[in-house]
């Protein structure tokens, strides 16, 4: 089977490899149609690692993924042949503490896909287990479907915010992610979502949303840009989705009294972090990781059109096509949000 197969740091290759095509009893096969490009593929491109994970033999790339089912599993009742889905990429071991729990991104034993040593899913063909395969609506495309992953993260942060209706929003970081938190921000009840990016680009797609305030930093600072929209009193939540060192300098100058700091981006280094600041305002800080038990909630908060994430998908090319897809990615234009890949058109 072809697959984009990451050879080691810097090579890719379109190319025959040989991946498990075994239908598990509680597994579907899933005829993949599009898949995105995601910020974690790039830098596995690039850097050949992501913090502890290290490329270290070839794997495929692609974890933001829709396509038809083919095949089903002989227990499985909640899917059928020719359903429409999206899969959510980790797998945990359904029996860990950290599953049982309910905190099945925190397990450990996750397998992950495009996570070394575990391969993604840019291949015409997957096998995956039915319970993390999600059907899309019927007014849901695809290439929505293949956008719940990275909106997931966002669903996930505005969960761990805790929203109150009318609250306040503020995202450090108008990039993909940064953008799908604000949606999810507002979706989850929050009145209005400052954003703030060094990007005049940038910030024009996110405020192309109502209820997205963009803040261009090369203007002003955006502590000045908060106070001067809540009276001084500061953002209800705050979310950090840059992974900027620098985010982290006056970061609790940003939120009002016993407000909320989520952690989105994931800096590459240990950063300075101001624990009296955040104690002198009793700030509750959060952090996120991927995301659980968000997909449905996603694909609702989508077919309803409360969040509409077409708009973010900037470009899209042909299987044929991924390492151009790659290269273009790399070049991390300010202009592109989501660039996305079809694998295979005729599902
Ligand atoms: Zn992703």
């Amino acid at each position: 089977m072809q697959a984009l197969v990451l050879e080691e740091k810097g090579v890719l290759a379109l190319r025959d490899i040989d991946l498990p095509l075994t239908v598990g009893p509680e597994d579907v096969k899933i005829a993949i149609h599009t898949v995105g490009v995601c910020g974690s593929d790039v830098h596995y491109y690039t850097h050949g690692a992501i913090g502890p994970y290290v490329v270290r033999a070839p794997m495929v790339l692609g974890h933001e993924a829709a396509g038809t089912v083919v095949e089903v599993g002989e227990n499985v009742r909640s899917l059928s042949v020719g359903d429409r889905v999206c899969m959510e990429p980790g797998v945990p071991d359904p029996s860990s503490r950290a599953s049982k729990l309910g905190l099945y991104n925190v397990d450990p034993a996750v397998r992950f896909w495009a996570t070394p040593p575990v391969h993604g899913i840019l291949a015409p063909y997957a096998v995956h287990p039915a319970a993390f395969t999600y059907r899309l609506p019927d007014n849901v495309s695809f290439a929505e479907g293949a956008m719940v992953e990275p909106f997931a993260i966002g669903m996930q942060a505005a969960t761990r915010a805790r929203i109150v209706p009318g609250d306040v929003g503020a995202v450090i970081g108008a990039g993909p992610i940064g953008i799908m938190v604000a949606l999810a921000a507002l979706a989850g009840g929050c009145s209005r979502v400052l954003i703030s990016d060094f990007s005049a680009e940038k910030l024009a797609i996110a405020a192309a949303y109502p209820g997205i305030e963009p803040v261009n930093l090369t203007e002003t600072t955006f502590a000045a840009a908060i106070a001067k929209a809540t009276g001084g009193w500061g953002a209800d939540v705050v979310f950090e989705a840059s992974g900027s060192a620098k985010a982290f300098d006056g970061l609790f100058d940003l939120v009002r009294p016993g407000g909320a700091v989520v952690l989105v981006g994931l800096p590459v280094d240990t950063v300075r972090f101001d624990v009296p600041g955040a104690i002198s305002k009793e700030v509750r800080v959060e952090t996120v990781f991927r995301y659980a038990n968000v997909f449905d909630r996603a694909l609702e908060l989508i077919a309803s059109g409360k969040v509409d994430l077409k708009p973010l998908i900037t470009g899209t090319y042909a299987f044929g096509e991924s390492i151009a897809a790659f290269e273009r990615a790399v070049e991390a234009r300010p202009t592109d949000v989501k660039l996305q890949i079809r694998v295979q058109e005729e599902n």
